[in-house]
């Protein structure tokens, strides 16, 4: 079985799909983490995120197993990632990892942008999740606030906007919900609700 939870920056899909794989037994992969390596790489070779070649490189020379060796969560890294991002040879070169990774047995919840339109379409089960920009800026913010980064609210905020313009918009596997995805629109729940409320779907569809 595959879990596809998509959705925007700072939505809460990491917690929600890390805490489906756990209460399902099933693999996890933050596809958001491979696009953020790529992105690393790319400002460690003091390169421009903007530039094709060197995204390209980065992204043909990604060893997905070292993820959590790096850190990755900075607003520097997420802005870099979601630019190499829009470049469909970076997306394509990433793009049977994901796929491999989708098939692990017993199942595989797999978060990111474009998971139940891309990069598995045929997924048993496709949640979406959301929130209001505010709301999202809000819970990066207290993120970015307990690892000791300081930036303004207002500055997160600004930046999920960029974010969301950029990812929506790309020409390749822009983000939208999936035609059959369950949308969830997290801004008055809590996080336990939100898990709960996509239990009750993921149960739905298994009968
Ligand atoms: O989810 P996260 O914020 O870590 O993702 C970083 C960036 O990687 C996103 O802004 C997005 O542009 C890109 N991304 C993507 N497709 C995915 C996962 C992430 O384009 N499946």
């Amino acid at each position: 079985m595959i879990i596809a939870v998509d959705g925007p920056a700072a939505a809460g899909k990491g917690t929600l799909a890390r805490a489906l794989a756990r209460r399902y037994n099933f693999h996890f992969l933050d596809t958001g983490a491979l696009y953020r390596m790529v992105g690393l790489a790319v400002l460690q070779a003091g390169r421009d995120p903007h530039d094709e070649a060197a995204a390209l490189e980065a992204a043909q020379g990604l060893k997905p197993d070292l993820t959590h060796e790096q850190d990755l969560r900075s607003e520097d890294v997420g802005a870099a990632a979601s630019i190499v991002a829009a470049n469909l040879k970076v997306r394509e070169a990433l793009l049977g990892f994901q796929r491999q990774f989708a098939q692990r047995a017993p199942g595989a919840v797999l978060d990111g942008r474009d998971i139940g339109t891309v990069v598995c379409p045929d997924a048993e089960v496709k949640i979406f999740v959301t929130a209001s920009p505010e709301v999202r800026a809000e819970r990066r913010h207290a993120e970015l606030a307990e690892r000791g980064e300081a930036p303004s609210l207002e500055t997160v905020l600004d930046d999920i906007h960029a974010r969301d313009e950029r990812d929506r918009t790309r020409a390749h596997a822009p983000l939208v919900p999936a035609r059959d995805a369950y949308v969830l629109e997290t801004s008055q729940m809590t996080r336990e609700q939100a898990l709960n409320s996509a239990i009750a779907y993921v149960e739905m569809r298994r009968k």
